[in-house]
């Protein structure tokens, strides 16, 4: 879940990332064409004003250049200005005119020598020389040579602009002898009249004339005949693109406005929502690393604290595990309901969390499993302690007094370095304490390891000796205690492992841990009914555990084998330890019942080494009490033994129930029995446990005696 969630978490960031980039993205292309859009609109008309403030000049220069044609290029001019009539002639012609007329304002005639001949200015005589000065004369001698065409430039004097067309005074057909004529010029002021109508005109609003260009407007010089500027036509530029976008400047900020708004709503919203994800990150990797119900990690929570702590080595203190399994959790919750087990648990995890300040972290890891881990230097055996003592005293839980114990495991990190491997051995710590006796704190040291693995390889063979059918029965006789006359044989599991023989005391145990104990108990009734076939005298006793007991099926498994052996189950006795009448009374008592129905015989094995009571001896209807060789070596090391012999069998005489002493070894204790009461011996003294044909052979023997 974490991870899914942060990878969740991940691609809203990525996304919110990538839609504000998007929007920053189509917000700069918007603003970019925008711009783009304004400044070449802009630059397109002040490019058509320009063309069309050239053509209002040009068109002034064609004006002015015709009009000097029309009146220069003229027989009949040309031979008025060369009579002695030229000044009353150019007075009368143009002079006059020059008061009041469109097409100029002043006209000057010079001689081919540049003296003035005849010159008005507005209708005034004037010598254009001291007016004009000497640029004039420079254009006048370039206009006295015969020329189709007139000189046309811009001049300014006297604060005012005008322009100057010259051209030499000539017939339509020069004279090719005359190199140098006289000149008439006319002369055009330019007013702001001129440019209003260049404005209207050509639609330049705001055309003005000024002397030096204005920076803030478009600017077309006039130039002199040397090129340089002698004025310049100004005038704003239309900035139409400008124009259009301040009139929609209003909705590109609504636009920008709403784009920010959708940006920060993204980015708030995604925000918002990578927030959320991450604390929903969090509190599922806290629900998945950490028990619910004492809010101490789990078992993942706990590998992964070991984890971190592993990889810090060399930073820290010395590590130590500690797995503690609590003692009598189960009648607690069978006796008050989960409710209070649930308490007690959460009290108890409180309880071993604060036990001892080395402890850095508690967790629980199964039903009534708890482990702890220690950092710092304090004695593992000192924490051991701790956490017994934190079991001394009884819980008090909903005002009721609960007493649990605990049994430790421990395991110190030494070479570990897999945090699995750690809990393992604190794991194999534990079972050993629970093993020897629990309550009790058992550190880890490597021959738990080799007494597990030799076990684990025993396991196997034994599983492989019950599959081969290698498992024998020997049998021990049963005597009667009077007479010493054979009665019956008891069967003994016998077992050679290669060549050492392993005691039922260790492969019994072993079968009923792993399971095999149902197949090893029928193998054992099978094979001693068919060896006891042969003994049609003697009863057959046949040790049965309580876990075979405890099997449903087991009565119905015997009564099968029996018939199916064609055995007389009259002729057999079931051997069974107290221990499954504490455990499980129900199902032993069906069990026995059963059988009993059948004829089959039930006696109680080691009695007196435990805590079956006379009653229970009753309750279950047992038809023969074996006492346990404890008590006959007891009696016979004190004289209060013989008593507590002889109380017990007078008990069971009382009841009408018959007693077996076991481990019978000598004639003393043959003897004592014997006058305590018990009616049947079994021990070497009677003889020992051994291969069917040896029993054949002492029957035999027995026959023949008798
Ligand atoms: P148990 O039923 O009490 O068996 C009697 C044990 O006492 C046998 O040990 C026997 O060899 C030993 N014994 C008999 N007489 C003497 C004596 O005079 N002195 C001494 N020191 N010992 C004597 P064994 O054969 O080692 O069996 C041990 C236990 O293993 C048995 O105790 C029984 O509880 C169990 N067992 C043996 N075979 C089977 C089996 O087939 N099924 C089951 N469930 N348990 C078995
Ligand atoms: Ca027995
Ligand atoms: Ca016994």
């Amino acid at each position: 879940m974490p991870y899914t969630k942060l990878t969740k978490t991940r691609s809203i960031i990525v996304t919110t990332c990538f839609v504000v980039f998007l929007a920053s993205l189509i917000g700069g292309v918007g603003a970019h064409v925008i711009s783009t859009m304004t400044r070449s609109a802009d630059a397109m008309d002040d490019e058509r004003a320009e063309r069309a403030a050239q053509s209002a000049v040009m068109s002034m220069k064609q004006r002015m250049a015709a009009t000097v044609r029309d009146n220069a290029v003229w027989d009949e001019g040309y031979k008025a200005i060369t009579s002695d009539d030229a000044q009353t002639y150019t007075y009368e012609t143009w002079g006059r005119t020059s008061d009041n007329y469109l097409l100029y304002d002043a006209v000057a005639l010079t001689g081919p020598d540049g003296a003035n001949t005849a010159s008005y200015w507005k209708g005034q005589p004037f010598d254009p020389r001291n007016d004009l000065g000497p640029r004039f004369l420079d254009q006048v001698k370039k206009a006295s040579n015969p020329s189709s065409k007139p000189i046309i430039n811009f001049f300014s004097y006297g604060g005012q602009v005008m322009m100057v067309g010259s051209q030499a005074m000539q017939p339509f057909e020069p004279d090719p002898e005359i190199q140098t004529y006289s000149v008439l010029s006319f002369l055009k002021i330019i007013t702001a009249e001129t440019t209003d109508v260049i404005a209207e005109e050509y639609l330049l609003d705001g055309l003005k004339l000024n002397s030096q260009p204005d920076p803030t407007t478009l600017n077309l010089p006039l130039p002199d005949e040397t090129g340089k500027p002698v004025a310049y036509l100004s005038w704003p530029s239309k900035a139409p693109g400008t124009l259009v976008y301040k009139s929609v400047y209003p909705y590109i900020l609504g636009c920008i406005f709403l784009l920010a708004l959708f940006v920060a709503a993204v980015v708030v919203a995604g925000g918002a929502e990578a927030r959320r994800l991450r604390k929903l990150a969090a509190a599922s990797r806290f629900q998945a690393t950490h028990d619910s119900l004492s809010g101490l990690y789990n078992r993942l929570g706990l590998a992964e604290k070991l984890d971190r702590l592993l990889g810090l080595r060399g930073k820290r203190q010395r590590l130590t595990l500690y797995m503690i399994d609590l003692d009598g959790f189960k009648p607690v919750n069978d006796a008050w309901g989960h409710a209070v087990g649930d308490h007690l648990l959460m009290q108890v995890g409180d309880a071993l969390a604060t036990c001892h300040s080395d402890v850095v972290a508690a967790a629980r890891i199964g039903g009534d499993e708890f482990a702890l881990v220690q950092v710092g230097s304090t004695d593992p055996a000192k924490i051991g302690q701790a956490i017994l003592n934190v079991f001394r005293k009884p819980f008090i839980v909903d005002g009721r007094t609960i007493e649990v114990g605990a049994t430790i495991g421990s395991a110190a990190e030494d070479d570990v370095q897999d945090p699995h491997e750690l809990l393992r051995r604190a794991d194999m710590a534990l079972y050993e304490g629970k093993e020897s006796g629990r309550s009790r704190w058992v550190a880890y040291a490597p021959h738990l390891d080799r007494e597990r693995q030799r076990l684990a390889r025993l396991e196997g063979e034994l599983r492989n000796a019950i599959f081969n059918g290698d498992i024998e029965p020997f049998f021990q006789p049963l005597a009667c205690a009077r007479t010493g006359e054979f009665k019956g044989v008891e069967a003994l599991a016998r077992w050679r492992r290669g060549d050492t023989p392993v005691g039922p005391d260790v492969f019994i145990p072993l079968a009923e841990k792993s399971g095999l104990i149902d197949m090893l108990g029928l193998q054992m009734l099978r094979k001693s009914v068919r060896a006891a076939k042969s003994w049609p005298g003697l009863s057959l006793s046949v040790n049965v555990s309580p876990i075979q007991l405890c099997n449903p099926g087991f009565a119905g498994d015997v009564l099968e084998l029996l018939a199916a052996e064609r055995f007389d189950p009259k002729r057999l006795t079931l051997e069974i330890t107290e221990n499954v009448l504490i455990s499980n009374p129900e199902q032993a008592k069906r069990a026995i019942d059963a059988l009993k129905l059948n004829g089959i015989r039930f006696s109680l094995d080691d009695f007196g080494c435990g805590y079956a009571s006379i009653g229970a001896l009753r309750q279950f209807g047992f038809d023969r009490m074996k006492i346990d060789r404890s008590l006959v070596l007891a009696a016979d090391r004190e004289s209060s033994g013989i008593d507590v012999l002889k109380a017990t069998i007078s008990l069971a005489a009382a009841l009408g129930i018959p007693v077996t002493a076991e481990g019978i070894e000598t004639g003393r204790q043959a003897e004592v029995l014997r006058d305590a009461g018990c009616d049947q011996l079994q021990g070497y003294l009677v003889g020992r446990p051994m291969a069917p044909a040896d029993i054949s052979q002492a029957i035999a023997k027995a026959a023949d005696a008798a």
